[in-house]
C-alpha cells in the first residue's frame, strides 16, 4: 500500500479547509494563506523548504500531509505549439490536459472527470464512457503542472493565461471537486486569475448552472449545437433532461447575475447534420437580442465515428448568416488536431464503468449515416 495514503493531500484544498486544517494544528488561519502562495505562486511542494513557516510547524505538516500532484504518463508537443499531457488516473486510465499558445494569451484546456457519461453523439470523450470524477487536487494539479513545465511567456508572465474546463468530463457533473478548484483560480493567494480568464463549458446541467451563478461567477460557455430540440435531442442527450428554452432561461438568469457579461455558445459544425442557413436562423432567433456570442467549432473526427467537419465555405457562410442578424459569431481555429488534441479528440484512457443513458441512443447511427450516404 502507499505509504502516503493515510496523510492529507493539502493540494486543491480551498481556503476555508485549509483554514480549518491548520485550526485543528492550533496555527492561525494566515498560515492557509502562507500555504497557498508557497504551493500556487511559487510552486514548492515540499514543506521544508516553506521558510516562513516555524521548523516545528513543517515538521507537524511533513508528518500529517503532502502535497500530492497527479503523476504525468506522458506529453506529446504538436507542429503548431499545442502541448497535451496524459495524467495517470489510476487503474491504467489517464486523463488529458491540452495548451494552446497564442500571441495574446497561452490557454490551459483541463480535464474534471475520467470519461463523460453524458454520452454526446459527436465526441470522443463521450465514446469511451465515464469511470470517475476527477478529485480537486487531480484538476488542479494539471494547472500546477503546465504552469511549472513551461517556459514564461516573453512579457515574464507565467505560460497560462486561461484556463478552460474544455477537456475531458462534464465539470458541472463534478460540481463539489470543481468549485473549490475555481476559488483557486480566482485566489489572490493561489494563481489570481480574473473572471473572465476562467471558463466552465458545460452541456446544460441547468441546476447546476444556476448554482454556480451564485457560488463562483466565472465566464460560461454552454455546448448548444443544435437550434432545435429534435436536432439536440440526439446530439446532447441530456436536453432530454434539461431543454432548450429551460437551458436558455438559466443562462439569462446567469447572465443578469453578473451584469449580463456574454455567455459563449459552442456550435459544432457536422455536415449535412446542423450547418444548414435554415438552422443558422432558427439559432439567431434563440439568441438575439441576448447577451450571447457564437463560437463555431469545425468538428473534428476520430476513429469510429461517422460525422464528418461541415466545409469551411459552409461555415463561413453559416457565420455571416449569424452576423447578418447582428449576432457575434466567430469560429475556433483547429489546433493540436496532429497529436489528437484538438477539441473533441480527447479520448485518454477510460475503463467505462456507468454510462448514464438517458433514453435510447438514436443519432450516433441513424443521422450520421443519413449525412455520409
Ligand atoms: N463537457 C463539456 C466540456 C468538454 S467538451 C461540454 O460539453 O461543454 C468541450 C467542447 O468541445 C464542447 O463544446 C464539446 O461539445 C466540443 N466537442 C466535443 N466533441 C467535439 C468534436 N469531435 N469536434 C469538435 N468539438 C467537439
Ligand atoms: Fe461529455 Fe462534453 Fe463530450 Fe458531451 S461534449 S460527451 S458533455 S465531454
Amino acid at each position: 500500500m502507499d505509504a502516503t495514503a493515510d496523510k492529507t493531500n493539502l493540494l486543491g484544498m480551498p481556503q476555508g479547509e485549509l483554514e480549518r486544517f491548520f485550526a485543528a494544528l492550533d496555527e492561525k488561519p494566515f498560515r492557509a494563506r502562507q500555504l497557498m502562495q508557497w504551493i500556487y505562486q511559487r510552486g514548492v511542494t515540499d514543506f521544508d523548504a516553506m521558510t516562513d513557516l516555524s521548523k516545528k510547524l513543517r515538521e507537524r505538516l511533513a508528518a500529517e500531509a503532502e502535497i500530492r500532484l497527479p503523476v504525468v504518463e506522458s506529453r506529446h508537443d504538436s507542429a503548431d505549439g499545442t502541448v497535451k499531457w496524459l495524467f495517470e488516473s489510476g487503474w491504467g486510465q489517464a486523463v488529458e490536459t491540452v495548451f494552446i499558445p497564442e500571441p495574446a494569451r497561452g490557454t490551459l484546456c483541463i480535464s474534471s472527470q475520467v470519461g463523460c457519461a453524458l454520452d454526446c453523439a459527436f465526441c470522443a470523450t463521450g465514446a469511451q464512457g465515464f469511470n470517475r470524477n476527477l478529485d480537486a487536487a487531480e484538476i488542479i494539479g494539471q494547472v500546477f503542472h503546465a504552469i511549472h513545465e513551461l517556459p514564461r511567456r516573453d512579457n515574464g508572465e507565467p505560460a497560462v493565461t486561461n484556463i478552460v474546463f474544455m477537456g475531458m468530463g462534464e465539470p458541472l457533473a463534478n460540481y463539489k471537486n470543481v468549485v473549490p478548484v475555481l476559488e483557486l483560480l480566482l485566489s489572490d493567494w493561489a494563481y489570481g486569475l480574473s473572471r473572465r480568464r476562467v471558463t466552465v463549458s458545460t452541456s446544460g446541467i441547468v441546476p447546476h448552472i444556476d448554482k454556480l451563478g451564485d457560488d463562483c461567477n466565472v465566464s460560461l460557455a454552454v455546448s448548444l449545437h443544435a437550434p432545435n430540440d429534435e436536432l439536440r435531442d440526439e446530439l446532447v442527450p441530456i436536453n432530454k433532461l434539461h431543454p432548450i428554452d429551460v437551458l436558455l432561461e438559466s443562462c439569462w438568469r446567469y447572465a443578469a447575475k453578473h451584469s449580463n457579461r456574454f455567455i459563449t455558445f459552442e456550435y459544432v459544425m457536422l455536415r449535412d447534420v446542423n450547418d444548414s442557413l435554415e438552422h443558422a436562423d432558427e439559432l439567431a432567433a434563440l439568441l438575439k437580442g441576448r447577451p450571447a456570442k457564437i463560437n463555431l467549432i469545425p468538428f473534428n473526427p476520430f476513429d469510429g465515428n461517422a460525422f464528418r467537419r461541415s466545409s469551411a465555405d459552409t461555415i463561413r457562410a453559416f457565420q455571416d448568416r449569424l452576423r447578418r442578424h447582428d449576432l457575434v459569431a466567430t469560429t475556433r481555429k483547429t489546433r493540436g488536431d496532429d497529436i489528437d488534441a484538438a477539441c473533441g479528440q480527447l479520448a485518454g484512457k477510460v475503463s467505462d464503468r456507468v454510462r448514464v443513458r438517458l433514453g435510447e441512443k438514436t443519432m450516433s447511427d441513424k443521422r450520421a449515416k443519413a449525412a455520409t450516404a
